[in-house]
């Protein structure tokens, strides 16, 4: 059997739900020559099937690079009706050309909103805000949060105006999300105009510095981070830990290590490698941990009991793997919410929060933390991450310690 015959094959049976399709597709894809991006490609080139070729697009998306089949899927799928939706999951390795001839599909129908390419065109907001800023009135609502990323300094002049006129915070967040020096500058000088500190606080870390220390909020260059196969990639996602890690508190299972980034593989100049923890319990039961690693390599947990890591971990699908990281088309960062389950990873740049929140402060030198790394829960080419929201990591490289905070 073919592989594009196989893939069919599993749409087509109707004892299956749509999760397990996709996942047995991802299987199938995952095992072949190339992480299966050839064979994804080639699929793309000719489904008429809007289900498979939505699950085959996202599949795509959580693999790195492979930028010529991906705008040969994305080239087909634009001249392809409805499947043109699928598209939107490729965004971030199309070439310009392409992206333009998205945009000017959606801009040419009486109704954009009803457009095939409105998906892709929302998501060429998330990644490449400027390519979209020369259409804004046209764009649907719901696209224009994306667009305050890098946006021109007469808009922030003009939130800052309506924040003193009529004191609604959320004129000052959206200047915030602007992230421009510009937009820093401006929100450092209306601290006064805040009545409660925390609030601006907050505005100042979400813009990109850290409120005490006048430090960036996170590291430059922001990268896409996608998990491969163990030793794929220098950092490790997953696998086997030794050293205490925090224990659940309901449950009293110990935590686990998701994820180590190794500092020499890294451009932020960092001194020590970073390692962020988690539970593989549901108990939810605290929404983050504290970690510090010692200089013999052991570790010491923060505001909670702490007991050896157990031999098997269950967060990440098979054990083992590890993280390779990609320049992010956006450097400015995405100022639109992330959505819980979108599996996105990041390594550097600001954090896309769920919900906007605070960063956390260091228990050694009590400043505030820069954000490093997130994990997106949900998908990965080797099956389902044992979370679903997203993990936001944050580092204090000199006093080597990790905070981890989970959004749902
Ligand atoms: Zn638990
Ligand atoms: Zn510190």
């Amino acid at each position: 059997m073919s592989d594009i015959t196989a893939i069919e094959t599993v749409l087509g049976d109707d004892s299956l739900h749509g999760i397990t399709k996709r996942q047995q597709i991802f299987e199938l894809l995952c095992a072949k020559p190339q992480r299966g991006a050839g064979v994804a490609a080639e699929y793309l080139a000719e489904t008429e099937d809007e289900a498979g070729a939505d699950y085959v697009a996202q599949y795509l998306a959580l693999i790195p690079g492979a930028h010529a089949e991906k705008t040969r899927a994305a080239e087909r799928l634009r001249q392809a009706g409805v499947l043109a939706r699928a598209a939107a999951w490729l965004v971030p390795w199309l070439p310009d050309e392409l992206l333009d001839g998205f945009v000017s599909d959606y801009l040419a129908e009486t109704k954009p909103s009803a457009s095939p390419a409105s998906s892709v065109v929302y998501s060429i907001g998330l990644f490449q805000p400027d390519r979209l800023r020369p259409y804004a009135d046209r764009l649907e609502p719901h696209m224009r949060r994306a667009l305050l990323s890098g946006a021109p300094d007469e808009l922030v002049d003009a939130f800052l105006r309506v924040w003193q006129e009529t004191h609604d915070l959320s004129r000052l967040e959206a200047l915030a999300l602007i992230r421009t020096d510009h937009a820093r500058e401006r929100l450092l000088a209306a601290r006064d105009t805040v009545d409660e500190p925390a609030d601006w606080e907050e505005l100042m870390e979400l813009a990109g510095t850290l409120p005490d220390s006048g430090r960036p909020s996170g590291f430059r260059p922001a990268h896409m981070a996608f998990i491969v196969d163990k030793g794929e990639g220098p950092h490790v996602v997953g696998g086997p830990f030794q050293g205490d890690v925090p224990v659940c508190l309901e449950c009293e299972e110990p935590a686990e290590r998701v994820l180590d980034l190794a500092a020499a593989s890294l451009p932020f100049g960092l001194k020590n490698d970073a390692s962020f923890f988690w539970y593989a319990c549901e108990c939810e039961a605290t929404d983050s941990t504290t970690v510090r690693i010692t200089p013999d390599g052991g570790t010491h947990v923060y505001f909670g009991p702490a007991a050896p890591a157990s031999d098997t971990g269950s967060l990440v699908p098979g054990g083992e793997r590890a993280l390779v990281i990609e320049e992010h088309p956006n450097q400015v960062g995405i100022s639109d919410e992330a959505m819980a389950g979108n599996s996105q990873h990041q390594v550097g740049g600001l954090p896309q929060w769920i919900t906007v929140d605070r960063h956390p402060r260091c228990p050694e030198c009590g400043t505030y933390m820069p954000f490093l790394a997130s994990i997106g829960g949900d998908l990965t080419p080797f099956g389902e991450l044992g979370f679903e929201g997203c993990l936001y990591g944050f580092w204090c490289d000199d006093c080597c310690v990790s905070s981890t905070k989970y959004q749902s």
